[in-house]
């Protein structure tokens, strides 16, 4: 009887297994493609990409509920405000560095909590307050430093281009001051999350039409719709998602049947950078970010970007320096040694973030 059943569940489940799951097709071609970008450095990223993640909790400011208190207790620290009270109160800072302090300021309302050692690991579920919002949103810390980047002001009006599921935006409304805040995203479904996201965290009064606008228009024809107005652009671009691709079958774009739309990343990506590039206003600032190593979604995609932008709409621009930012917070980030365009979180057993490239422009015309 065994023998029978086997014989007929066999070839189903043959036929339909692929030869190579896509987790190990995406960590093949991470070994070719990165084995020769990062060198050496690659053999303890890949250790780092294929072991368990570390989190941050985002402090929902909007939220009554001291979440902060509560993580602190059990050892978490804000590595933001950490870093700016340690530049504050430093005898040994020197002026230059305050002067770069100055250069790069960070909002002292947005907090995100680590948990130092790498061992320990944050509750993942957050408690609503008698609002029902909740106390803090869990994402990669490393997350957070393209918003940081973004440095958004008192009045600014920004936009967040590829904005789902909303982790970022939930980001950049913490800093509170904001003029007005338009999230998009091209994927419906996507969208809708991202408006439970926003719903979870931020009063009712702050997400009204006012104040925020959430939109799922194809990200690359922004322009048709809206140019030269935002302070700030946030391009967070879908990309090979390296640590999902090493980890997870589902959803993952070196399936067999996803190839076109891996290889169309670059061309997709740059026409999205093209567009944010558009709709920031002269002396607007926007701020690309994949959470990919690769070198061609990465300095490829800024560096063509900034030459159509130049090419196609006579648009100067000027990439903005993140060391003093990055700078900050080495002690809880492994950053990429000696970059030449942007930025780059790279995982590492120690502090086991990222990977979050990110590269600053400002449009000068
Ligand atoms: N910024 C988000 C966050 O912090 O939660 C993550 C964004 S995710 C890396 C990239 C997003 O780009 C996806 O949600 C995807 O649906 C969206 N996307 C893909 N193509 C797009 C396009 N042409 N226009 C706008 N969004 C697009």
């Amino acid at each position: 009887c065994l023998t029978v059943r086997w014989s007929r569940v066999k070839p189903k489940w043959a036929t339909t297994r692929p030869k190579y799951p896509a987790t190990r097709l995406a960590l093949h071609h991470f070994d070719v493609a990165y084995g020769s970008q990062l060198g050496p450095l690659w053999p303890s990223v890949r250790v780092a990409l294929l072991c368990e993640k570390k989190y941050g909790a985002l402090i929902n400011n909007f939220s009554h509920h001291d979440a902060m208190a509560e993580l602190q207790l059990q050892g978490c620290k804000d590595f933001i405000s950490d870093t700016a009270a340690a530049e504050r109160g430093g005898e040994e800072v020197s002026q230059s560095d305050l002067q770069t302090t100055s250069d790069a300021s960070v909002h002292s309302n947005i907090k995100c909590l680590v948990f130092p050692e790498e061992t320990s690991y944050l509750p993942l579920l957050s408690r609503p307050d008698s609002d029902g919002l909740l106390g803090y949103y869990l994402m990669d810390a490393a997350s957070v430093l393209p918003c940081l980047a973004l440095d958004v002001r008192e009045g600014h009006t920004v936009l967040d281009l590829c904005a789902a599921p909303g982790g970022k935006a939930l980001t950049i409304m913490q800093t509170y001051d904001l003029g007005f805040l338009c999230v998009n995203d091209s994927s419906v479904s996507r969208t809708m999350r991202l408006r439970r996201v926003l719903q979870s965290y931020v009063p009712k009064a702050q997400l009204s039409d006012a104040k925020v606008h959430i939109s799922s228009f194809d990200g690359t024809m922004w322009g048709d719709v809206e140019r030269d107005s935002f302070d700030r652009v946030l391009v967070d671009v879908p990309c090979t998602t390296d640590r999902h691709s090493v980890t997870e079958d589902d959803n993952n774009i070196f399936r067999k049947n996803r190839v076109g739309d891996r290889r169309r990343l670059p061309q997709l990506q740059t026409a999205l950078l093209l567009a944010g590039i558009l709709a920031a206003r002269p002396g607007g600032e926007i701020v690309y970010s994949t959470c990919s190593l690769s070198q061609q979604q990465n300095q490829g995609v800024v560096e063509q970007a900034a030459h159509l932008a130049l090419e196609q709409h006579g648009i100067h621009t000027q990439i903005v320096d993140l060391k003093p930012l990055t700078q900050k917070f080495s002690n809880t980030f492994h950053f990429a040694p000696g970059l030449s365009v942007g930025e780059m979180v790279v995982p590492h057993l120690a502090a086991n973030f990222g990977p979050i490239y990110m590269c600053k422009l400002r449009r000068l015309t």
